[in-house]
């Protein structure tokens, strides 16, 4: 069920080692790591799935097509639906839609969004939390370590990752005999050594600081001329983790790596017609 290629990928006059786990079906990236969990398994007593998060998550649409090959309703409340979004639907609000998603704006935020989701938990009901930061991941992500870890050693590579949550990249560390480094894109650096101690304790994924402070989500015209590039060399990333990704990686001059593509390209149309409006 999971399992993708090792390509190799000049950018720039150097090589790169990717992992295209963005080609795995039947959903990519590394929320089909993170949900493989529930795609194995039989679950007898649950009828649906309830999420949460922001209307273009890529978590979002994973989920959306979990629960479509489950046959299960899937619910995900989000606090705000814009108007240009509710009229011409796109990207993986679209994809969601499209997969039979019921979403509902609710005026909560943050922790209180979470406790209210968590108490909504019954037996026929399966809470997801936002960004698919649980611990049931583990199992999908070792499967990917079990994947590279005698192509790293052997090539003597480290495996390098963008982070949000910090989930795959935690999980990674744990389980490869190699170095894992990863850079914050969602809050800093302290903010992903803290989701790490959520996840456990035990070897930790090396944290670089991106060359600068960049908002999650927010447009910036460096990041989109570094995503063209990279597609112009011949692979197609995402928009919102991997140019801080790679900006991270060219900044720091890291050479033999195992970069992790974890897809997100479905996120990519939303993201290009926001650029496409902003600076034509
Ligand atoms: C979800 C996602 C991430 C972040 O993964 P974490 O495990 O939360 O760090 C990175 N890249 C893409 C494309 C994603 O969809």
């Amino acid at each position: 069920m999971l399992s993708s290629s090792i390509t190799p990928f000049i950018f720039k006059n150097n090589f790169y080692h990717v992992k295209r786990d963005d080609l795995l079906k039947p959903f990519e990236g590394n929320k089909a790591r993170k949900f493989y969990y529930f795609l194995k398994r039989d679950f007898p007593e649950i009828k649906r799935v309830i999420s949460f998060g922001s209307n273009q998550s890529n978590a979002m649409y994973s989920l959306s097509k979990l629960c479509k090959i489950k046959g299960w309703e899937f619910i995900y409340y989000t606090n705000h639906i814009p108007l240009f979004l509710k009229r011409s639907p796109h990207g993986n609000y679209l994809g969601a839609l499209k997969n039979g998603m019921k979403i509902i704006e609710i005026d909560l935020k943050g922790d209180d969004l979470r406790n209210f989701i968590l108490s909504l938990k019954d037996k026929n009901t399966l809470i997801i939390e936002e960004g698919g930061r649980i611990k049931k991941s583990e199992e999908g992500i070792k499967i990917l370590a079990d994947e590279i870890n005698e192509y790293c050693l052997k090539n003597n590579l480290k495996v390098f990752l963008p982070s949000g949550t910090g989930t795959t990249a935690y999980f990674l560390a744990k389980h490869l005999d190699v170095e894992v480094i990863t850079t914050p894109c969602v809050g800093d650096s302290e903010y992903l050594k803290k989701q790490f101690d959520m996840l456990g304790r035990g070897k930790i994924p090396t944290i670089l600081s991106p060359k600068k402070k960049y908002h999650f989500g927010k447009l910036y015209k460096n990041l989109y001329d570094l995503w063209r590039e990279l597609k112009i060399a011949g692979i197609e990333f995402d928009l919102l983790y991997d140019p801080i990704g790679w900006e991270t990686l060219l900044y720091y001059g890291l050479r033999n790596v195992l970069y992790i593509h974890q897809g997100g390209l479905q996120g990519n149309i939303s993201m290009l017609k926001r650029y496409q409006r902003k600076y034509n």
